[in-house]
Parts: C-alpha cells; structure tokens; sequence
C-alpha cells in the first residue's frame, strides 16, 4: 500500500473504522475495520483480504448483527474465509 493518497497525496494512517459497507442493496455498518484512511481528504482503502471479510460478514449479518440505531456488525466476530 502506498503511503500517499493517490487522490490529493495527502498522507495515508492505518485505522480502525466503523465502516459503512454497501453490500446487494443494503447497507450495513461494520465496527473496528482496518483500513487505510487519507488524513487530509478522507478517502478509505480496504486492503483485499478486509473487503473479502467484510463481504463474509455482509453475508452472514442477520446472524451477527446486533442493533444499535443501526445495523451493526463487529469486524472480529466474522468467520475467516
Ligand atoms: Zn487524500
């Protein structure tokens, strides 16, 4: 992953998120995802294998899902593809 953002070449930080997943026509809301976030535009990266997981958890979130005000998933109860 390159450490610039390629839109503003702002600086990307490794956080964890709670991300907004559009997954068919939902959307979801996913707590302590890892991504690469810009720190001057905002702009998200998800690295491969984190997008594949959030897919897995996009597809069982009626069984993992607990709700808030909002849908809500936890990134670290998905199942490991
Ligand atoms: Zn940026």
């Amino acid at each position: 992953m390159a450490d610039t953002c390629e839109f503003c070449e702002g600086t990307m930080e490794y956080r964890h998120i709670l991300a907004r997943f559009r997954y068919l026509k939902e959307t979801i809301y996913i707590e302590n995802v890892p991504v690469w976030i810009c720190n001057h535009c905002g702009e998200q990266y998800f690295e491969a294998k984190v997008y594949k997981r959030l897919e897995a958890i996009a597809r069982q979130r009626h069984v993992i899902q607990r709700t808030i005000t909002f849908p809500l998933a936890e990134f670290d109860m998905a199942i490991a593809a």
